[in-house]
């Protein structure tokens, strides 16, 4: 991925030129994968940019820091004011957000001990992840981190081994994207994106346990809802997904992408389906703030935060 380059890094605090974002080698987090992230979007609306869900992505990066007792020097309002702020610095309409939270340099040793944590913000502009679809899937050989192997449900940057294997076997055999199952058997997700399948009007979803809880899934699940849609979270099997008229991934990155081909199974006659099709536009409509039923998802960047919003909140 070429980055299209932005004029300021948020470090620790400190706003720097994108150049000179840079860490030492020995940070403990590039040797152990011990940093969490998150990866956020901020769509163009007719109010200005928005970032959708930002203090969820917040909130769930504590929790990933959580796993290894790292402790955030910043308070959650104050990083999401420092996303916002970097949106409106770097000049941008639109893009990605990725903050990331890492043990630096300080000691190597497997424990994290006493190293110091940084913070870091970037943010660029970056199109469709997938593609515009719909897309053609690789069952993996390999299966989705086990819950009992690590803490699954948080993003933590060494997870993305499990991912990244995924994903190279899935390019290299010519499909798109992999699609991971669990320590059961059952459909886990894709390395970066949450899974569904629609059968008979049905929507269903992997439960949570061996998945990351993804903001795109619980936003899309509430979508459906509303909808009229019935969603149904429970474990599905291969033949689940051969069976289904339709199926899709959804993430941050991979917003909402129609899924035509498992392996060699051609899915919903090999085009975007007609409830994807109808929850990937209402997506696009509350992301780009064309639904403003919920307003709420949305955190305006150029618009005054109210007072309520700046007072401090406590950091677990
Ligand atoms: N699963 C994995 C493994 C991911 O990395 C992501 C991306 N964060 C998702 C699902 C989708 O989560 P979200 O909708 O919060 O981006």
């Amino acid at each position: 991925m070429g980055f299209q380059k932005t004029e300021k890094i948020w470090m620790d605090g400190a706003l720097v030129n994108w150049d000179d974002a840079k860490v030492h080698v020995l940070s403990h987090s590039l040797h152990y994968g011990s940093g969490v992230f998150e990866g956020i979007r901020c769509y163009e609306t007719d109010r200005g940019p928005a970032i959708f869900r930002l203090r969820e992505h917040v909130d769930r990066l504590f929790k990933s820091a959580r796993v290894f007792d790292m402790k955030i020097g910043f308070q959650r309002e104050e990083i999401c004011q420092a996303c916002a702020d970097l949106i409106r610095t770097n000049g941008m309409r639109s893009g990605y957000i990725r903050p990331i939270a890492f043990f630096g340099y300080g000691m190597l040793g497997v424990n994290p001990g006493t190293n110091p944590v940084n913070l870091t913000i970037a943010a660029w502009p970056w199109g469709k992840y997938l593609g515009s679809g719909p897309i053609k899937v690789k069952v993996s050989r390999f299966i989705r981190i086990h819950p009992r192997t690590t803490v699954a449900n948080a993003k933590v940057c060494g997870h993305y081994v499990n991912s990244i294997l995924a994903n190279m076997e899935a390019k290299e055999a010519d499909y798109h994207e992999a699609l991971l199952l669990d320590y059961n058997g059952y459909v886990a997700e894709g390395p970066g994106e949450n899974f569904f399948i629609v059968k008979d009007g049905l929507v269903r979803t992997p439960p949570l346990g061996a998945i990351l809880p993804g903001i795109t899934r619980a936003s899309i699940i509430q979508l459906a809802t509303d909808l009229g849609y019935e969603v149904e979270e429970a474990p599905l099997t291969l033949q689940d997904v051969v069976s289904a008229d339709e199926a899709f991934f959804t993430g941050t990155a991979a917003e909402v992408t129609a899924i035509q081909q498992m392996d060699e199974f051609v899915l919903g006659g090999g085009k975007i389906g007609p409830v994807t099709a109808r929850i990937q536009q209402e997506f696009f409509d509350v992301v780009q703030g064309r639904n403003r039923r919920y307003d709420e998802w949305l955190w305006f960047v150029e618009a005054p935060r109210p007072k309520s919003d700046r007072a401090a909140t406590p950091e677990s």
